[in-house]
Parts: C-alpha cells; structure tokens; sequence
C-alpha cells in the first residue's frame, strides 16, 4: 500500500469510521482504506450498551435518530445480518421534580417531531415492566420505538458490505502523523509508511482529539469511564421488559442473556485513559438496581468491564470539515451515542465528502461552535 494514493483514509476502525466506509464506496468512491491501531471494534464500539432510542432533549438529536432508527429495523434487508434489535422501548423514570420542566419539554419537543413517546403514570409503568418499584416516581417517558442490539453485529454488517463494495480495512495500523501542506492535507503516516490521500476522516473516538492534533486541529473531546456489569440469568424475568432508565441517577439496565446489563455514571470517575473496572463502585450500582428493581436479589454478577464515552462540552458530535484545512473531516465526540447515530454519521459524513452538501443540516455540530460560544445542549445523557 505504500505510497499508493487513496482517496479518502479513514483513522479508526470503530462503527463509526466502518459506517463512513461503507456509506463513502456504496456513493462510488474509488478508493476507500480504514486504518485501524488494534482490532476492528476494539474502541468503545465493543464495550457499550447497544441502547438505541429517540429520546433526546435536542432536536438534532432527534433528527439523527430519526434517520437511524428505520435502518436498524431494516439492518438485515440491507446488510444480511441479524442485529437483535430488540424494540422493546426506553422507560425513562424521573424521579425528581427539577427533571420534570425539562422532560415536559422533551414531550413537546417529540410530539412536534413525531416521535411516539409519551408520558406515562405509575400505573402504566406496572403494566409495562410490573417488577419496578414505583413508589418514588413521579412520571416515565416511554418510547416503543426505542430499543438495545448487538454492536457487534451492527460493525460487522457495515464492514462487509463496506468491503464488497472495494473498501479496505487494515488492523495493527496506527495512525502516527497526518501530513499537511499549503492549507489541505496530503496523506497520513502509519510509522514509516506514508499513504497520499485526499482527505482524512477523523473517526479515532475516544482518541480523536490526539488524531487532530497530527493535523493541528484541536478537538474538545475528552474520554470519560463508563463501566457495565453483566448479572447472571434471572429465572423470574423471563419476559420482554424496556431498557430502563432512572435519569437522577444515571442507573440503567436491559435485558441480556438471560439476566440484566447494568450501567451507572461513576460520580468518581476523573476524565482520562483508565480502562479497569473499578469494584469498589459495584456495590453502589448493586444498591441502587436492588432498589429499583427487587427481584435483583438472587442474581450474582458474572463480569464488567470498562469503556470510554468520547465526550464533548455540549454532549453532541462533531461533524464536518475544519476552516482553513482542506481535506480533513471530523466524524467523532458522539458523547455516548455512537453506535445509534452511526448510520445517519456515516450517510452524511460521505454525503459532505462526495457531494459538498449533506441531505440534513449538519451546521449546528460544526467545530466552530465551541469557538462562537453557540454550543447545542444536550440534557438527556446517561
Ligand atoms: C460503557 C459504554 C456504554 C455505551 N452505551 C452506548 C449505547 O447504549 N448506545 C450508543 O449509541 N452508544 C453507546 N456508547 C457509546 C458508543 O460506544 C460510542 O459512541 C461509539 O462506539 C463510538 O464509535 P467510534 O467508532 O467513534 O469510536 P471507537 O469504537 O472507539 O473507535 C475508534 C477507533 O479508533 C482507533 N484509533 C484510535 N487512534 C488511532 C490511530 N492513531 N490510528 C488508528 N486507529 C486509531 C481505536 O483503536 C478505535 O478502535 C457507550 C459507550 C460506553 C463506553
């Protein structure tokens, strides 16, 4: 591959840099390579949720969302493989009366959309998931359109029908250096190798910013721990129930394997490459889920681990291309919400590459925001 040109590089082999991929050689670009430091999927496309919902605080959101979710529903049409997208709804329980101006917001906000969530009371709540306990929440947004899938299966159907439409992937191959030269950049280095290119799409995730420094570009994306505990199966949960949310806490579950995949913002936790799980903060998410949820009681957890969230200051991601660099793309800082937003990042990401102009405005998530003080907010991040 040496010093052979290609046209587009992709830094990261992740779902989002493998969507780019995909959606860039299905819009007919010739030469399409992903390079990749470790193993495809080894970011934190490997070590989340696979939560995917319409409920965000922010329209743009929403709108990402919303060209998302319909291609998860029809994932195997277009990609031959099962996701295990299990629609069963997000249940957000608030819990707490500052929560509730924004959520009534958020109501308004997804009526006007047409998104189909709706306040719901306590009663419904029971019918909905009749183990919960109750008695301390207010109201609970639902959405039946929300779901969780596979990550896994989600990266790999975007890499190999990536690959049988001539994009390349490489694993083992860091990105060392990103050449620059007269205002555009003209190819990246993987140590010695250099790889001419015409354009750079920095989709390194949790290590996006350390990639745009290589271009001079400064990214404020910052990794932040988030940890997941897996339990053992749970004879007496043996039906279909909603990911649930309790949005004071940060605490939330779903249905996996048989037992519960539980996560909750460790308030510890200082931003930075520290992937252990840290054990001490069990016992805490344990109290917490047993709280929420009693029949917790008999159920050991079998393993966790540890991933990054690729945050930004205002929890959105950053889209686009750079003033005053030609030829450098970011597709990165999802804060959270990578993989369900990957199909519609990799639609417009290629859609600005090939075309100059993206099918949904994208110009709210540019980089320049942060500099323009014109931030958009998101509130709804677990
Ligand atoms: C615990 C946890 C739970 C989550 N839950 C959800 C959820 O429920 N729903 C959801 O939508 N999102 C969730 N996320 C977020 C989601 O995982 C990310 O937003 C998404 O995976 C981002 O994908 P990516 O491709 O941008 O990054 P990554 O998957 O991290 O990929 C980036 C890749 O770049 C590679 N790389 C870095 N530097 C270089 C270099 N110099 N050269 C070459 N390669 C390089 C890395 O090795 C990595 O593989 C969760 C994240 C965590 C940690």
């Amino acid at each position: 591959m040496s010093d052979r040109s290609v046209d587009v590089v992709i830094v990261g082999g992740g779902v989002i840099g493998a969507s780019v991929a995909y959606h860039l050689a299905t819009r007919g670009v010739r030469s399409v390579l992903v390079l990749e430091r470790d193993v495809l999927g080894a970011g934190s496309t490997s070590k989340n949720a696979g939560g995917i919902r319409y409920q965000f605080s922010s329209e743009i959101n929403v709108h990402l969302s919303q060209r998302s979710i319909p291609r998860f529903e029809r994932f195997a049409d277009e990609f031959g493989i099962d996701i295990q997208f299990h629609q069963v709804g997000y249940l957000i329980l608030i819990t707490e009366g500052r929560l509730v101006p924004a959520f009534e917001r958020s109501l308004g906000l997804w009526r006007r959309l047409g998104v189909p969530a709706r306040r719901v009371d306590r009663s419904e709540i029971r019918s909905i998931f009749p183990e919960l306990a109750t008695d301390d929440v207010l109201f609970a947004t639902f959405c039946p359109k929300d779901g969780h899938a596979d990550p896994t299966s989600i990266l790999h159907g975007f890499v190999s029908r990536a690959r049988e439409h001539g994009a390349h992937f490489r694993e083992h191959a860091a990105v060392t250096g990103i050449d620059v030269d007269g205002g555009r950049v003209r190819g990246v280095r993987v140590g010695d190798e250099r790889i001419p290119c015409d354009v750079v799409v920095d989709a390194a995730g949790p290590w996006a910013r350390a990639v745009g420094e290589m271009a001079g570009v400064d990214l404020p994306i910052t990794p932040l721990r988030r940890q997941i505990f897996l339990t053992d199966e749970i004879p007496a949960l043996d039906h279909p129930f909603p990911l649930t949310v309790e949005m004071a806490s940060t605490l939330y579950f779903h249905r996996e394997s048989g037992g519960l995949l539980l996560g909750m913002v460790d308030p510890n936790d200082a931003p930075g490459y520290l992937e252990s799980v840290n054990w001490d903060f069990l016992p805490t998410i344990v109290e917490r889920a047993l709280a929420r949820l009693p029949v917790l009681e008999r159920a050991g957890v079998r393993t966790g681990w540890a991933g990054f969230y690729e945050d930004t200051p205002d929890k959105h991601p950053i889209f686009g291309a750079v003033d005053g660099l030609d030829g450098f793309v970011v597709a990165a800082g999802f804060s959270g919400h990578g993989l369900m937003h990957a199909p519609a990042a990799g639609e417009l990401i290629a859609e600005l590459i090939t075309d100059e102009r993206t099918s949904m405005d994208i110009a709210p998530l540019r980089l320049a925001r942060f500099a323009e003080g014109a931030p958009v907010r998101e509130l709804n991040v677990i």
